[in-house]
C-alpha cells in the first residue's frame, strides 16, 4: 500500500492543528502572540524571540524525537542488538551539541541554570522504557521488507522536501504531523511518542485526527485497517490505543470544523487570516497559567 503526500497550493486561510486550538482555548492573548504577533508592530521581533524560549520539559521531548529518528532509521537498516553504551553516548553529545544553543524559560525568567546533564539522564530513562516496551517487540517483528516504508516524523524529509503535516479534513485545511507512520499487513499504525503526562482527552482527539489524516494519504484505507497509539515512556510506560470506526471519524471531524469556526471569528477576514483587533483577545486570568508563559514580561506591563 502507498501512503501519497499531496501538495497543497499555498493559502492563508488558518489551519486547524490540536495545538493551535488548545491554545486558542488556554489564553486568547497568548493564542495572537503566538500566531500573529506582526499585530503588535514594533514588538514583533521581541515576541518572536519569547516565542523560541524552550524548557526542560520541551528539550526532553525534542531529544527523545530526535533519537527515535535515529533509532528508527537504524531499524531500518539493522536487526543488530543495541550497544545501549553507544546509544546513550549519543544522546550526551546530541544534548551538548543542542541545548547550549536554547534559551531556557527557567532560566530567562526564574534565573534557574539548566541542568543539561540531568537532561540527558530524563531523555536516558524514557528510552530505557521504550528498548523494554511491547511496543519495540512489535515493531521487531515485521520484516525487513516492510520497515522500508517506515515514514518517520511522517515524512519530514519525505521525497526529500519539508513536511509539515498539511492535510484536508473534508476540505478543512489541517496540521497533523504524526511522528511515526507505517504500514504492516496493509494495515496503518501510527505511533505517538509522549514524553509527558498522558490526557486521555487531548490525546484521543489528536490521535483520530490523525487517523482521518491518514486517510487522505490512501483514499482506499478503510477506517478499522488504521491504528492509532499514544505511546507514553516518561515514568511507567503506558499506551493509549484506540479503535477507528467510519462512526467516531465522523464526529472528529464535526470537533474539527467547529474548533476551526471558532477560530476563524476571531478574524476579520477568514481566507487571508487577518485577526480582529489586540483588545478582543482577552488576556487569561488564571495565574497558574500566566506563571508559566513565555509571553508574561508583555502582558505584565
Ligand atoms: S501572560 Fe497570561 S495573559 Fe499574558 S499571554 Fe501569557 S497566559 Fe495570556
Amino acid at each position: 500500500m502507498d501512503l501519497r503526500f499531496p501538495d497543497y497550493p499555498f493559502t492563508k486561510i488558518l489551519g486547524w492543528s490540536n495545538s493551535r486550538y488548545d491554545l486558542f482555548c488556554l489564553c486568547k492573548r497568548k493564542y495572537l502572540y503566538f500566531y500573529y504577533s506582526s499585530s503588535f508592530g514594533k514588538l514583533e521581533s521581541k515576541i518572536k524571540d519569547l516565542k523560541n524560549l524552550t524548557t526542560v520539559s520541551l528539550e526532553i521531548g525534542n531529544i527523545y524525537h530526535d533519537m527515535m529518528e535515529v533509532f528508527l532509521e537504524r531499524l531500518q537498516k539493522s536487526d543488530a542488538p543495541i550497544n545501549e553504551q553507544k546509544l546513550f553516548s549519543y544522546v550526551d553529545n546530541l544534548c551538548a551539541k543542542k541545548l547550549p544553543q536554547k534559551i531556557f524559560f527557567e532560566n530567562y525568567y526564574n534565573k534557574i541554570n539548566v541542568n543539561f546533564a540531568e537532561i540527558s539522564e530524563k531523555v536516558k530513562a524514557c528510552i530505557r522504557n521504550f528498548l523494554n516496551s511491547p511496543i519495540l517487540e512489535f515493531l521487531n517483528s515485521i520484516e525487513m521488507t516492510q520497515r522500508k516504508l517506515f515514514l518517520v516524523e511522517a515524512g519530514s524529509k519525505m521525497y526529500g522536501k519539508k513536511y509539515f503535516g498539511e492535510t484536508r479534513i473534508d476540505g478543512i485545511k489541517a496540521y497533523c504531523k504524526m511522528d511515526f507512520i507505517f504500514v504492516k499487513d496493509g494495515k496503518i499504525y501510527i505511533l505517538d511518542w509522549k514524553t509527558g503526562k498522558k490526557d486521555e482527552h487531548k490525546h484521543t482527539k489528536q490521535l483520530y485526527a490523525y487517523a482521518l489524516a491518514a486517510k487522505c494519504l490512501n483514499s482506499e484505507i478503510k477506517s478499522e485497517e488504521i491504528f492509532p497509539k499514544s505511546v507514553y515512556v516518561n515514568g511507567a510506560y503506558d499506551e493509549l490505543s484506540l479503535i477507528v470506526t467510519d462512526e467516531r471519524l465522523i464526529e472528529t471531524t464535526k470537533i474539527i470544523k467547529d474548533e476551526t469556526e471558532q477560530m476563524q471569528k476571531f478574524c476579520s477576514n477568514i481566507e487571508e487570516n487577518i485577526p480582529l483587533p489586540v483588545d478582543i483577545f482577552e488576556k487569561s486570568q488564571r495565574e497558574s497559567v500566566c506563571r508559566m508563559c513565555e509571553f508574561q514580561e508583555l502582558c505584565s506591563g
